[in-house]
């Protein structure tokens, strides 16, 4: 295969346009023919595709895991409802507004709520939660991961003023989402969501991870195909990790290298995107987070959780928890992200066609935070 890496604007229009089996034909490239230097300019070239949009900008996300009871039985979660080996926990209303007070002291402005799909949190609890945080810190985003929930949850949601919803589709191949999830959960209700979120308004993202069981060529065709159909705002990719209490314990032993080249390809098909160097990428490579960024993500979502918790959060083995991603190593990380040319960013950083002309702030105001 002769793949032209030297104008990223010709590559963004051929991904845009190809179809199943050339998706197929160059994924399959990148990951068994490739060289190094070739993946390397793939991932420049996915680069100047993001800086074309965000000029190097990288985004902060304040990630709250505010609870781990889930109702769902999702073959690859640690945190599935058959799991009776976690210690379950949910945050209260004052705890997570005590994480916001945290984050917000530290610099975010955006709050990431993540949990399983937890029926304790009603539509109620919910909306009274996010107006809260709304009204103590109108100049920040709420995101929501929640899962699936009714259209007019949705609705009621966004009207209580969260801004953002993260689902992610895990895969778009039907034969592959059976072999992944429990008879109850269908492919087609995922999507429905997707689109009802969409249609209600939120900034929405979706995505799915690298390396699951039963992955393909094909089935990551699809998902490319699947995201160019969506066009969310957000597209979460990272290594799929087994969990030792799960089906798929000791599946594989998962690596960063998939994940950075799926990450750039994404990214040069669809440029705008806001693509975060998932905390997985950094549970299974040391460096995994930077050299996402490299590869041309721009987002990054360090924990505002309570330290009680994290361990319990744990969707899979050696989950990241106490490294750069915490929120606790700011600075570090900033600095960080500096020392590979990129400028962290704090401000909202809202997909770039719903940018308002913002303040940022920089690692400077971070560092001196950190030492007050
Ligand atoms: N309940 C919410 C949030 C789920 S956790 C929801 O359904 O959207 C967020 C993401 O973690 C999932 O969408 C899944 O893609 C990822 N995840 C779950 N188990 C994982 C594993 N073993 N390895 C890597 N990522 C995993």
């Amino acid at each position: 295969m002769k793949i032209d890496l030297t104008d990223v604007k010709k590559l963004s229009q051929w991904l845009q346009s190809a179809e199943k089996e050339e998706l197929s034909d160059i994924i399959r490239y990148f990951y068994e023919e490739a060289s190094d230097n070739e993946c390397l300019e793939l991932h420049k070239l996915a680069c100047e595709a993001r800086d074309m949009h965000y000029h190097g900008r990288v985004y902060f996300r304040g990630l709250i895991e505010f609870t781990n009871y889930c109702r769902n039985d999702c073959y690859y979660c640690g945190l599935q409802r058959s799991n009776k080996c976690v210690t379950r926990y949910r945050l209260s209303e004052e705890e997570i507004l005590g994480c916001c007070e945290k984050g917000y002291a530290a610099g975010f402005r955006t709050f990431v709520l993540q949990g399983g799909e937890d029926m304790y949190f009603t539509d109620l609890r919910l909306c009274r939660i996010i107006s809260k945080i709304k009204e103590k810190y109108p100049d920040c985003a709420v995101t929501l991961s929640i899962g699936e929930r009714s259209k007019q949850s949705y609705k009621n949601l966004f009207d209580a003023g969260a801004d953002r919803y993260l689902l992610r589709h895990e895969t778009a191949n039907e034969e592959h989402y059976r072999k992944l999830h429990p008879a109850e959960l269908s492919l087609e209700n995922r999507k429905r969501c997707l689109y009802n979120l969409k249609e209600v308004g939120f900034q929405v993202g979706s995505g799915f991870m690298v390396d699951s069981p039963y992955q393909t060529y094909e089935t990551l065709a699809e998902d490319f195909i699947f995201l160019r159909e969506l066009k969310p705002h957000m597209i979460g990719i990272g290594p799929f990790i087994p969990h030792r209490h799960t089906r798929f314990a000791g599946y594989y032993n998962p690596t960063s290298r998939h994940t950075l080249i799926l990450l750039s390809l994404v990214r040069i098909m669809l440029p705008k995107t806001l693509l975060p160097a998932t905390t997985a990428l950094g549970s299974v490579d040391k460096q995994g987070q930077i050299k996402g960024f490299a590869a041309g993500a721009n987002v990054i979502m360090p924990n505002l959780s309570p330290f009680e918790h994290r361990a319990d959060y744990a969707l899979y083995d050696n989950k990241l928890y106490t490294g750069l991603e915490a929120a606790e190593h700011l600075a570090l990380l900033m600095r960080n992200i500096e020392s590979i040319g990129l400028i962290p960013d704090l401000s909202r950083g809202d997909y770039v066609d719903m940018q308002k002309a913002g303040v940022s702030v920089s690692s400077d105001e971070a560092c001196r935070k950190e030492k007050n």
